[in-house]
């Protein structure tokens, strides 16, 4: 059997040290070919000739596509075993990936090793007894959404319907309904997982505890999630999705309205949700993007008491749309999916700080400051900066459920930057543009005494480091857990991409 080895990067401590270590990795195509016969016949192997590798190879962003040796669909959480055993015996690589949402190349991809795509594991169930929805994690929101419409219910997902449950579940997972609810990972009730050495267990807040609140946020550190048991919310009444826009000469006024809804406007009304952003598209001037959402009854001309400074003309010359005028969650969230449209080279970068009116002033200086010229002209140029507030009930839902491993202490604003362009001669140009201006955000909050600790690991570039940043005690407990769970270290070792537990 040939062999080929890979290096290794190690992370010690609050530091980050860097180790080349040599592991030896059994051929690739070696790998897919001991694949052959192993499964159950539903469950199927792809190899780059078949005609279902290109459609299987696809995902969001083209900017994250890699060419796997071979594509392995798993039609259920047995096989999935199967092959994990297999790939931790043989020293195979693979990648696992469940709807494929991630900005970054070889994190739900691998170019030198299988992918295991769990698209197959999209069953959805629910109980009207216990009110909980089982979901494969090969469904994308979209599905669970439909599946619970006729029940008046929804879960707790993605705001754009197209998004997969298991990076986003297993992330955080940020929803139209986390100001009462908390973060989507925190409304988990039980989890299937596989574990590296082949065992299929079921997680909870009573069963292998430590390991099912690791989970929540601790993304593909501990297995392959395969199945989720989720609580429900009533989706009966009204929902509204509404788009609002401002220009130029109007941020201030925003962002002076945006302050005083993240330190206390989100957790007056929790029903209430909003995304601030803006958006330089092309040489365009800079125009401010919200993305709103309110679960209840929405009248423009006499909005909820905390959504009225983004109507009453507080901020000057606001215009507005509806995604879904008293409709649903689940059209709102079909219809951003309309706009987020996939097949578009795109990355991302975040950081958290505690919202304060002049750093925010700050930063949208820094970001038009970077976005200069030269990238303006780039083909399909645009590029957005946002933030949203993670306020005190959004953090006491999260607690009261049992909590998660991403260490949040104290309300904080989760800042993201997302370039966009087409051609992948400037992908290296757009990756820098975006670790630049997170870079000079960092130092700016940090001059400004208002750094958080916490970044969003499903917003977080490759190049950064998220999981020790959940903080000390949080980082400890993934290690131990990490250590019990995955002794031989497979899902470190055996699969390159993701985010990464530091001292492994
Ligand atoms: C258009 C768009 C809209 C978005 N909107 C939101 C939003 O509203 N809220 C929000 O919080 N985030 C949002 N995101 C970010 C999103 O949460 C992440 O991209 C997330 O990782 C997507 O989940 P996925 O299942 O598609 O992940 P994938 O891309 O399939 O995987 C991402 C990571 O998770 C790992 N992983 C995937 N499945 C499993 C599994 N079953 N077990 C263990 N590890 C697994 C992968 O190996 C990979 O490292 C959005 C992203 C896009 C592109």
């Amino acid at each position: 059997m040939s062999k080929h080895s890979g290096l290794y990067v190690v992370h010690v401590g609050s530091g980050l040290t860097l180790q080349s270590r040599a592991w030896h990795f059994t051929n690739p195509t070696t790998c897919c070919s001991l694949l052959d016969g192993k499964f159950t016949p539903e469950s199927k192997v792809f190899s780059p000739q078949s005609p279902e590798y290109g459609p299987l190879a696809v995902y969001w962003t083209p900017a994250a596509r890699l060419n796997p040796t071979c594509i392995f669909t798993p039609a259920n959480a047995a096989d999935v075993s199967r092959a994990v055993k297999l790939f931790g015996r043989k020293n195979c690589q693979f990648a696992i990936r469940s709807g494929g949402h991630s900005y970054n190349p070889g994190w739900a991809g691998i170019a030198n090793g299988i992918l295991i795509s769990l698209s197959n594991l999209n069953e959805v169930t629910y109980n009207p007894q216990t009110g909980l929805a089982i979901a494969g994690t090969g469904n994308r929101w979209g599905d669970v959404y439909a599946a619970l419409a006729p029940y008046n219910i929804t879960a707790i997902g993605g705001r754009n319907s197209d998004i997969g449950l298991g990076g986003y579940l297993t992330g955080g997972g940020i929803s139209y309904y986390a100001n009462k609810v908390g973060w989507a990972a925190d409304n988990i009730k039980s989890v299937e997982i596989v574990l590296a050495n082949g065992q299929i267990i079921n997680a909870d807040r009573y069963h292998h505890s430590e390991l099912f609140r690791s989970i929540k946020g601790g993304s593909s550190n501990f297995g392959i999630a395969t199945k989720f048991v989720l609580e429900t919310v009533d989706a009966s009444g009204p929902f509204n999705g509404i788009g609002l826009r401002y220009p130029f000469a109007s941020t201030d006024a925003l962002l002076a309205a945006a302050y005083s809804y993240c330190t206390g406007g989100s957790d007056a009304d929790p029903k209430s949700h909003i995304i601030f952003s803006s958006t330089i598209n092309g040489t365009q001037p800079l125009v401010n993007v919200l993305l709103m959402a309110y679960d209840g009854v929405f009248n423009a001309a006499n909005p909820p008491t905390v959504l009225k400074p983004f109507f009453d003309g507080t901020i000057p010359n606001p215009s507005f749309s509806f995604l879904t005028a008293n409709g649903t969650s689940r059209e709102a969230a079909y219809i951003l999916n309309l706009s987020q449209k996939p097949g578009t080279r795109y990355t991302m970068g975040t950081l958290s700080i505690h919202v304060d009116y002049e750093l925010l002033r700050t930063l949208r200086s820094i970001w038009i400051e970077e976005t200069t010229p030269d990238l303006q002209t780039a083909s399909g140029f645009a590029a957005e900066f946002a933030f949203q507030p993670v306020g005190r009930k959004w953090l006491a839902a999260s607690a009261a459920k049992g909590g998660n491993s991403m260490g949040i202490k104290a309300p904080l604003a989760v800042l993201w930057m997302q370039p966009r362009w087409n051609s992948a001669s400037d992908d290296a140009a757009m990756v820098a543009y975006t670790l630049r201006v997170i870079q000079r955000f960092e130092q700016a909050a940090k001059d400004a005494g208002k750094l958080a600790k916490f970044r969003y690991l499903n917003y977080g570039n490759r190049y950064q480091d998220i999981i020790s940043h959940y903080g000390r005690q949080d980082v400890r407990r993934l290690q131990r857990v990490k250590a019990h769970y995955d002794p031989n270290n497979v899902f470190h070792r055996l699969v390159p991409g993701g985010f990464k537990i530091p001292g492994f």
